[in-house]
């Protein structure tokens, strides 16, 4: 997807601030931070949304979460716990149309995040 933003950030064409990679996961801080701890994981793999998810992606979307634990050891929040969300669609209120999940944390969270 060559005009995919996060496809861009993959590629070094779009600088960001890269926290973990590997073959098939990339995680960096969101530019945006509404939290202390701030990170998008994504699939390297263009996949549109949650909603767009294919049998073949269930390994990948499973070891995210892997990932999530590793970062949030790295990032000191573990212990004291985080949130993890993924935003789908217009109303899921999903701007950037390529998987991510939001990797949340470093203060203690409301019920509602905006
Ligand atoms: P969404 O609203 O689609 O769930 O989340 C998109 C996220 O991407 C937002 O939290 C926004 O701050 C972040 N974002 C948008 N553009 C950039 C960018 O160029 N670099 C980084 N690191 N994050 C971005
Ligand atoms: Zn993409």
């Amino acid at each position: 997807m060559n005009d995919c933003l996060f496809c861009k950030i993959i590629r070094r064409e779009i600088p960001s601030t890269i926290v973990y990679e590997d073959e098939e996961i990339l995680a960096f801080k969101d530019i945006h931070p509404v939290t202390p701890v701030h990170i998008l994981v994504i699939p390297k793999k263009h996949i549109t949304s949650l909603a767009e998810l294919q049998k073949e992606d269930e390994a990948v979307v499973g070891r995210i979460y892997t990932v999530i634990n590793e970062i949030a050891k790295k990032e000191g929040i573990f212990e004291k716990g985080f949130r993890v969300i993924v935003n789908c669609g217009e109303d899921g209120g999903q701007e950037v149309k390529h998987l991510h999940f939001h990797l949340l944390g470093g203060k203690k969270l409301g019920v509602k995040i905006a």
